[in-house]
């Protein structure tokens, strides 16, 4: 990766396309709901052709999928097929794996195997879609094989868009995504870099709390639309949390063209911004080195 050539890093993709297998039902399901709440039809994308566009942009991306089998019964894009095209596309493309600690001990060797074979940077949570309290003893060995490699997790804060408008909400309780689970995961794996996915609505005061409280504690910006964003998360991202704060976009339901043409018109410090694109994920991700 070449970092001078680069002028951010998108620290929150999802891939909803598989390049070795069609799409079925559950996945159309999802992608129709997610289009109506965030009202466009974003793009279908396989990780090379998200590697083609992001290459264009100048910009690495973060990528995962999530394994929602268990409470939706839908997928996603295998963890091996993510991490061996982003292999191919190391230029750009980062992998995240995605593993429900519901899958017990199957769940721990798969991320064991995953960090040694396929070279996964990081893991992706989502609470609300998972349905468990991150600070839930059964998915504790699974952030033990994470925090061993010293990677960080990702973990869904706040309203979500996925089951949003669906008769039950699709079954999703907003409750798991509160961020003040993780500040016990925090306590309890102090060498993990936790990443609070999102401005936390309504629950954004928590996650300034905990990034500021805890030092592997970051916030990235993904999922809104930057014109959006609270007054008090634009405040601490301009001072406190400087260093801590990530840009992201949650591609594909906002483009990251759209969202720097919209974090340009807020109110963020020069030198803040440019920690923000690009220099706190190439410390986070250890890009430059160990
Ligand atoms: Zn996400």
């Amino acid at each position: 990766m070449d970092l001078a050539n680069l002028v951010a890093i998108d620290i929150h993709t999802h891939v909803w396309r598989s390049a070795s297998r069609p799409p079925d039902e559950t996945d159309l399901e999802h992608e129709k709901s997610m289009a109506q709440y965030f009202r466009h039809a974003p793009p279908h994308a396989t990780v090379p052709q998200m590697a083609e566009y992001y290459r264009k942009l100048k910009m690495a991306f973060v990528v995962f999928s999530v394994d929602a089998e268990a409470g939706q019964g839908r997928r996603g894009v295998p963890n091996e097929e993510i991490a061996e095209l982003a292999a191919r596309h190391a230029d750009v493309a980062i992998p995240f794996a995605s593993i429900d600690p519901a899958r017990g001990k199957m769940g721990v060797r798969e991320a064991r195997r995953l960090i040694e074979h396929f070279g996964v940077k990081g893991f992706k949570f989502h609470p609300s879609v998972q349905a468990f309290y991150p600070n839930d003893r059964k998915a504790y060995p699974l952030y033990e094989v994470i925090a061993e490699a010293r990677l960080p997790a990702l973990f869904h804060t706040g309203q979500t868009g996925v089951g949003a408008g669906t008769h039950a909400g699709g079954g999703i309780r907003l409750k798991y995504s509160r961020p003040m689970y993780l500040d016990d995961v925090a306590v309890d794996f102090p060498d993990m870099p936790i990443i609070l996915a999102h401005p936390s609505f309504p629950w954004q005061e928590e996650a300034l709390s905990i990034a500021t409280h805890k030092p592997q504690v970051y916030i990235d910006l993904s999922g809104w639309s930057p014109k959006y964003f609270p007054p008090l998360l634009v405040r601490y991202a301009n001072t406190l949390l400087k260093d801590k704060t990530l840009f992201g976009t949650d591609y594909p339901v906002i483009s990251p063209e759209r969202w720097l043409e919209e974090f340009a018109k807020i109110d963020i410090r020069p030198e803040a911004r440019q920690l923000i694109l690009k220099d706190n994920a190439v410390r986070l991700l250890r890009l430059g080195g160990p």
